[in-house]
């Protein structure tokens, strides 16, 4: 069956389409129009996590339709294919956050130990309240309890690249998503 599917090669792996640009485009625009309805009044902050949410952001952002601000910060967890449990410092925040709605642009939640670290931060800065927006969320490597409030797309625990999304930092420029062939 997946042999009939387009493949691309990244450095040492191979990986088959998964999910097409206009399914992503599609799960873009709902959680845009949810946002801009949800927080319409409040202002947000959006702090778009670098490296692998800045195409998702950018599709995201273009489509939010109410008054709000954006910011980039650096927190990653991630080397190779398999997480690390090596969780690094918030870089880049230059706002103040005391009494912000805050909404994080992640590319996709994993184990959901960065996030957990990034909302723990946010509110010790002060921020009033830390809503979540993620394009993938994998339900099965999830090991955390917060709230998720905007997940596009729920996928298995496979290891995917494109959209944004590396493998040792290449992969990110593909507008499509792909999954890996071989483990
Ligand atoms: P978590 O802390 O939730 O386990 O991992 C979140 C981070 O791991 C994401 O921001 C992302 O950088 C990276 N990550 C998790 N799963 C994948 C994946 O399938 N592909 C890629 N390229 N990165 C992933």
């Amino acid at each position: 069956m997946s042999q009939n599917l387009p493949t691309i090669n990244v450095n040492d792996k191979s990986f088959e389409l998964f999910i097409s640009s206009e399914t992503i485009q599609k799960a873009v625009e709902r959680l845009a129009d949810r946002i801009s309805v949800d927080l319409d009044g409040k202002n947000p902050l959006f702090l778009v996590v670098l490296n692998g949410a800045f195409i998702f952001a950018a599709d995201l952002l273009k489509r939010i339709k109410i008054d709000c601000q954006v910011s980039f910060v650096k927190l990653s967890s991630y080397s190779g294919t398999k997480t690390t449990n090596i969780v690094r410092e918030l870089i880049g925040l230059d706002e103040i956050l005391h009494g912000r709605t805050i909404v994080i642009v992640e590319d996709i939640i994993d184990t959901g130990l960065t996030m957990a670290e990034a909302i723990n931060k946010l509110y010790k800065l002060e921020a009033a309240e830390v809503y979540l927006a993620t394009l993938l969320f994998k339900p099965k490597a999830f090991q955390k309890d917060f709230k998720i409030d905007y997940i596009g797309i729920e996928i298995p625990n496979d290891f995917i690249v494109g959209y944004g999304l590396d493998y040792d930092g290449f992969g990110r420029n593909y507008p499509d998503i792909y999954k890996i062939i071989d483990k």
